[in-house]
């Protein structure tokens, strides 16, 4: 690969001294389970996003999960869920017992369809989970407006929205809860895995430390059954020496997101949508086109690196088959699925690689006619 989709080591090699210190912090306490390394980031997570608390866990799927546990979310409930998301939004209420209810997404905003919900909800409905994919915020306000109608829960699936704003405000508070994943490859991105709950709500903030630790405020004293699902405090000191440098990462995607929009403009291909109200973060840069497969080739063969996210949709996956669904369900999101490539984006790329990748595309277009 000339242009490789993505470089974890990158920040590594730029940030080397920070990081090292952080883990030398770290290592010299003593203290590797919780503490203050842990506290530190959550403050200083939480104050990014606007919320009132953070709650570090061990990953995002665990976020996701912890949320929907801490507000009693279980077997017989139903969630709605977008039907075009990664798998993590539906494994989660699945492994409470809840069952994942999936509604139809905008293709142009990749989003949940809020004018979809109210069909969606019964009885046993007890939450939605939006998801701000590829790190555009879904559309709150109308959501918010529907759940607090039918006083169902809003959990925000942040794991792509780091720094995001919605209506001028960052996403982490809007909801009753958002979960971050800070996987390597998301734009606020740890060395290895790690996630987090960020909230207004005290109650919920402390139900979750309590059920992120074995369900124990006070050690071999158990309230409650909980999990073993701390965040790691050396990954908590690495993300912190991040947070400080995330605004400028996000600003380069912002760069390399014009830099294709305008280049790209003018080829027979779909651009992704970002509605006025939106400060969408880039974590992924998706282009759509009937013509995704040979592509896709194309790109490959000059050396330049890309993905599909997501080749299939949760509800075609072999985990859900029993849930009894088929090819047609949902074809707004399996369209996505056979449409959409992500072009390289992130701090690792130059912008003559951003024109690299442009030519060829404007070559495969050129070919194409
Ligand atoms: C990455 C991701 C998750 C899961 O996060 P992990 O840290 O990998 O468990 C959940 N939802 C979405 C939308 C994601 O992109």
């Amino acid at each position: 690969m000339t242009i490789s989709f993505l470089d974890p080591g990158q920040i590594y090699r730029e940030l080397r001294e920070e990081l090292d210190d952080a883990y030398h912090r770290v290592m010299n306490s003593g203290v590797y389970i919780l503490g203050e390394a842990v506290s530190s980031f959550e403050d200083n997570y939480a104050k990014y996003c606007q919320a009132n608390h953070c709650v570090g866990v061990a990953s995002g799927l665990d976020a996701l999960l912890l949320a929907l546990r801490a507000l009693e979310i279980g077997p017989g409930d139903e969630v709605i869920v977008p039907a075009h998301t990664f798998i993590a939004t539906w494994l989660a209420v699945s492994q409470t017992g809840a069952s994942p209810v999936p509604i139809e997404v905008d293709e142009r905003t990749f989003n949940m369809r809020a004018n979809l919900i109210e069909a969606a909800i019964t009885q046993r409905t007890k939450a939605v989970i939006p998801v701000h994919l590829y790190g555009q915020p879904a559309d709150l306000d109308e959501i918010l407006e529907i759940a607090r109608r039918h006083k169902l829960y809003v959990i925000e699936d942040a794991a792509q929205a780091h720094g995001a704003k919605y209506k001028g405000q960052r996403i982490g508070a809007h909801g009753d809860a958002a979960t971050w994943s800070f996987y390597p490859g998301k734009n606020l991105g740890a060395f290895g895995d790690a996630g987090a709950i960020t909230t207004n709500n005290a109650n919920l903030a402390d139900r979750l430390r309590v059920l992120r630790n074995y369900g124990s405020r006070e050690k071999y004293h158990h309230e409650t059954q909980g999990f073993n699902s701390r965040l790691d405090p050396l990954q908590a000191a690495l993300l912190d020496v991040k947070l400080r440098h995330l605004d400028n990462w996000n600003a380069h995607r912002e760069g390399i997101a014009q830099a294709y929009v305008d280049g790209l403009k003018a080829h027979e291909i779909t651009l992704p949508y970002v509605p006025e109200w939106a400060s969408p973060v880039w974590h992924l840069f998706v282009i759509q086109t009937p013509n995704r497969d040979s592509l896709q080739k194309h790109l490959t063969k000059a050396g330049i690196g890309n993905l599909i996210h997501y080749p299939v949709p949760p509800h075609l996956q072999k985990a859900y088959e029993n849930a009894g669904y088929k090819k047609g369900d949902f074809p707004v999101s399996e369209t996505i699925a056979n449409q959409v490539l992500s072009l390289p984006i992130g701090s690792h790329l130059s912008s003559t690689d951003c024109e690299e990748i442009i030519g060829s595309i404007a070559r495969f277009s050129k070919k194409n006619d």
